[in-house]
């Protein structure tokens, strides 16, 4: 933990009142609910929520310091430390800045994309954990905004050699002031397309965002990004020339390649041309081509330190064959005769895609539930449309929907508002033996459905 005139300057702070007997503080917090005994206390103050409000909860609770925007008084005004900034939350990423900075030797990735982020930081991070056992901080859950960010590095221990730290988006400028925290060293962009568009213009916006990422890496930095867009990112990235651009995909330009797979029930064969030119033989328990991409995209990234790091490319192999990924993305569970697929974490028009193509090359029959994919703006309409196409066109499927958007374009097929009606009618009618599959945007909370049987 920083001192408190360390902590001052790194994140430009006025002291209102100096700390006269207390440095040693236990963590950074913004939430009066959790433990504060000996916490920095970062006030911040948002469109619905205002910290300051909290500050007397804070000190009754333990907090010794707090980080705050306006001067306010106390009931102990006495005895509680207090810097004041402009902004709450600028002075948090600054921290997380400051902290990162401070572990020099420790080197910093970033992954960010519209899909793919949490699955490809997870094996990215599984991947570093074999090469430097504890000793890789990486994002918890999908902390990945403004204030997750930093809540990921203020967990920091100063034995770190890699840190590992996913970047999310939903409005214009976010991945900028994100890629500004991290600095990295190497970052993955995993693939672009229209999550949240309804916040950006168009496709194109969305693009523009999340190559920022590499607009602020460190110099010489890497960046690893799909094939499809190599070009695109080297002429955006014109004035940062010494950032080196790695690509990866099925194409035959594509640096790092994913030459051929085979997916099998419970795990996937598959083989990747390294840069070098090397053929990897693999075989993972994950499945789907896109999270086969994921994989080939933190390749693409660690082949470049195996000099430095004095490791082998091939030492990775094993990690590879068992991979964990955090959360409903892509789990099978049985429920006595029935088989239910969950991806319902969170689902946008390019997730979806490739979540039935997945289902198309696995399976042969079973019944598709999809739910709406929320936040498209006033394209939603047609991306509902064009993914009801692709799995209408699923032979062998059943389909059913959930949700308005999805009811306006199934209007002759099985179509639910909510998954409370979803999940009784399939109760009541489901087959025996079937494999149902779901899909949608966390707001449809389809999970309720495989609740429902299960409990
Ligand atoms: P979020 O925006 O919610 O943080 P994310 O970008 O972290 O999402 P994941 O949680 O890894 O993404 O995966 C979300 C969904 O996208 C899952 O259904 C997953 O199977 C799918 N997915 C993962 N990688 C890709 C990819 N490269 N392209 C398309 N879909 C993907
Ligand atoms: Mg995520």
């Amino acid at each position: 933990m920083l001192d408190f005139n360390d902590l001052c300057q790194a994140i430009s702070g006025e002291v209102l009142v100096k700390d006269r007997n207390f440095d040693d503080y236990t963590t950074y917090e913004s939430d009066t609910r959790k433990d504060l005994t000996g916490a920095v206390f970062f006030a911040f103050d948002g469109d619905n929520f205002d910290g300051h409000n909290y500050l007397d909860l804070a000190v009754e609770k333990g907090s010794r310091l707090l980080i705050v925007s306006k001067e306010v008084e106390l009931l102990a005004q006495d005895s509680v430390a207090m810097i004041k900034v402009q902004d709450t939350v600028k002075a948090w990423q600054q921290l997380g800045h400051y902290l990162l900075m401070k572990q020099r030797k420790a080197k910093r990735f970033a992954v960010t994309g519209s899909s793919g982020k949490t699955s490809t930081n997870a094996v990215l991070s599984q991947l570093l954990e074999s090469i430097f056992p504890k000793k890789v901080l990486s994002t918890l859950g999908n902390t990945n905004n403004h204030i997750g960010v930093t809540q990921n590095i203020v967990r920091l221990k100063g034995e770190e050699e890699c840190f590992s730290l996913e970047l999310g988006t939903n409005h214009p400028g976010e991945i900028g002031d994100l890629a500004k925290i991290v600095k990295a060293h190497g970052a993955i962009l995993t693939s672009v397309g229209a999550s949240h568009i309804g916040n950006f213009t168009d496709e194109e916006a969305i693009f523009e965002e999340k190559i920022d990422i590499f607009r602020y890496m460190e110099e010489e930095g890497v960046a690893v990004v799909p094939e499809i867009f190599s070009e695109k990112v080297k002429k955006a990235l014109s004035d940062r020339q010494d950032i080196r651009v790695i690509s990866f995909g099925k194409s035959e330009k594509a640096d790092v390649r994913l030459l051929n797979y085979e997916l099998l029930m419970g795990k996937s064969l598959f083989t990747v041309e390294l840069h070098s030119g090397e053929q990897l033989e693999l075989e993972t328990n994950l499945s789907g081509e896109h999270q086969l991409l994921n994989i080939c995209a933190c390749l693409a990234l660690l082949e470049l330190f195996q000099k430095q790091w004095s490791f082998k490319i091939e030492d990775l192999v094993p990690v590879i064959r068992n991979l964990d990924l955090p959360g409903m993305r892509m789990k099978t569970e049985q429920v006595g005769d029935k088989t239910f697929v969950l991806d319902c974490y969170n689902a946008n028009p390019q997730s979806t895609a490739a979540f039935l193509k997945w289902v198309k090359e696995l399976y042969s029959s079973g019944t598709l539930v999809l739910g709406d994919m929320l936040e498209l703006g006033d394209k939603a309409m047609s991306y509902h449309q064009a993914i009801f196409n692709q799995a209408k066109a699923m032979k062998g499927f059943d389909l059913l929907t959930v949700g308005e958007c999805f009811s306006k374009v199934n209007s002759e097929g099985k179509a639910f508002l909510n998954s409370d009606e979803a999940g009784e009618y399939l109760k009541a009618n489901i087959k025996a033996d079937e494999t149902l599959f779901f899909k949608a945007s966390r707001g449809i909370q389809l999970e309720k459905i495989y609740h429902k049987f299960r409990d």
